[in-house]
């Protein structure tokens, strides 16, 4: 009797032990965050293969803990857990001054807990670093007037104030990066295009994001110059398909309408995303002066953002926008660099054949296509009038000719404003000189005394 009541307690203190021994600690991973603001979506994942009965989150700051969300997990058995192989359970939730009104700009801590499903249950914790941040961060433009055409370029300078991580120009869908105009991180400037694809009535704003998601906006003086772009026809004769076709889908399959379609419309988008993607490899600094220069000599074949409907033998099969200049002299004529700035990409590509791209800062980049030579290597220094190859037929050409275009981070823009000394002493430089475009009309107006309001009425002609 006395054995068997030892050896039941024996069973009873080992299933015990057994069963603490296989409770185990819950792992919690918070999803980075560095600040919260008034309503923060934030979410941690919570891996105990027993599972959890619950979790919650705290804000910490000044020593007082506030709780922002509790949640318990739906009860399976207890008593089986050790049973049990749960994957890791996700929890979402928001904090901020919403679910805790007594949070105060500055630093905090973000907890979250989870009691483990097992016998002892105990509760295990994770915490971050994180800012609060209530306020959204401000943002002012600058007085000037901002004459813009649509698919051009143009530059707002801007004061950003509060906490603030990302500031730029938002014209529409897309969004252009800015730059420190000296010292001062808070006063910036941004070089940004209008896109040729934006509707003219699009209003740009200057805005400043913080990490909590609070954005700040604000308007400018604008007049938008819209622009109705050319539509052309071109023929497609079988020739030209075959040496393209032969040339850039060497060992392609299918007929040649279909293999010139993949080109004109597949590799045409990849080979853009290429050249939208240098926008990450533009230096910090002016690297430019003056106007940009046209190849010399050159005859204007085809303009930018002509429509292009594509015709094969008297139908339409594709229709694309042109996004550069084409320019022709004659056959392998020298290629200069339109400004001094550094090569990003020289190298086949696609459409563009042998090409080049040149950096000249602050997302300002030129592109040379169809070049029959290359002569010079990324990363290379180039000089204004420096020669970077010779011109071609390469890629999705049918003569030697010169495919010019600019790009502003990544986006085509019209390439003869900047071929223009007049436009770029008008729009760029005096804002970033921090004087405005009526002082400047002024001085020119007391300098010459004969030209009437012309600085300022001349200025949009194209
Ligand atoms: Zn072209």
């Amino acid at each position: 009797m006395r054995i068997a009541a030892v050896l039941i307690l024996l069973a009873v203190v080992l299933a015990g032990a057994v069963l603490v021994f296989l409770s185990g600690a819950t792992e919690i991973k918070i999803r980075p965050v560095t600040a919260i603001g008034l309503d923060t979506p934030l979410a941690a994942q919570l891996a105990n293969r027993h599972g959890v009965r619950g979790a919650a989150a705290f804000v910490e700051q000044d020593g007082v803990r506030h709780k922002v969300f509790e949640q318990e997990m739906d009860g399976a058995s207890r008593f089986f857990f050790w049973w049990r192989n749960d994957p890791p359970a996700e929890v979402s939730f928001r904090a901020g001054k919403k679910q805790a009104p007594a949070l105060k700009d500055g630093k905090a801590r973000l907890i979250v807990a989870a009691r483990s499903n097992d016998l002892l249950a105990r509760t295990h914790e994770a915490a971050i670093e994180v800012q609060v941040i209530t306020r959204p961060p401000s943002v002012a433009a600058d007085g000037e007037q901002h004459y813009i055409n649509q698919g051009g370029s143009e530059l707002v300078t801007f004061t950003v104030s509060g906490y603030w991580t990302e500031a730029g120009v938002r014209v529409g869908k897309y969004t252009f990066r800015s730059f420190p105009l000296g010292s001062d991180e808070n006063r910036r400037f941004s070089l940004f295009a209008y896109p040729w694809d934006t509707p003219p009535g699009t209003v740009p704003v200057v805005y400043a994001r913080n990490p909590a998601g609070a954005e700040a906006q604000a308007r400018f003086w604008h007049k938008v110059f819209p622009k109705n772009f050319r539509r052309r026809d071109l023929e497609l004769p079988d020739s030209f398909l075959d040496k393209v076709t032969n040339e850039i889908d060497a060992g392609g399959s299918g007929d040649r309408v279909a293999r010139f379609l993949k080109i004109n419309g597949e590799l045409r988008r990849r080979n853009n995303e290429t050249l939208a993607g240098l926008r990450s490899k533009t230096e910090p600094r002016f690297l430019w002066d003056g106007p940009f220069v046209q190849l010399s000599n050159s005859k204007v074949e085809s303009q930018f953002a002509d429509i292009r409907s594509y015709l094969y033998q008297g139908k339409k099969i594709d229709e694309q926008t042109h996004l550069g200049f084409d320019l022709s002299v004659t056959a392998n004529v020298g290629v200069a660099a339109s400004n001094s700035g550094k090569v990003v990409l020289a190298e086949y590509l696609g459409i563009y054949g042998n090409c080049v791209v040149v950096d000249h800062g602050y997302g300002l980049q030129s592109i040379y296509a169809h070049l029959s030579k290359i002569e010079v290597k990324p990363g290379e220094a180039v000089k204004k009038g420096q020669t970077l190859g010779r011109s071609g037929a390469t890629g999705l050409a049918g003569g030697d000719h010169l495919h010019y275009g600019v790009y502003l981070h990544g986006v085509a823009v019209l390439p003869v404003e900047w071929w223009d000394g007049k436009w770029i002493a008008d729009n760029i430089t005096p804002k970033l000189e921090g004087r405005s475009g009526q002082e400047i009309a002024e001085a020119q107006q007391a300098a010459k005394p004969k030209a009437k309001g012309k600085a300022k009425a001349g200025k949009r002609k194209r």
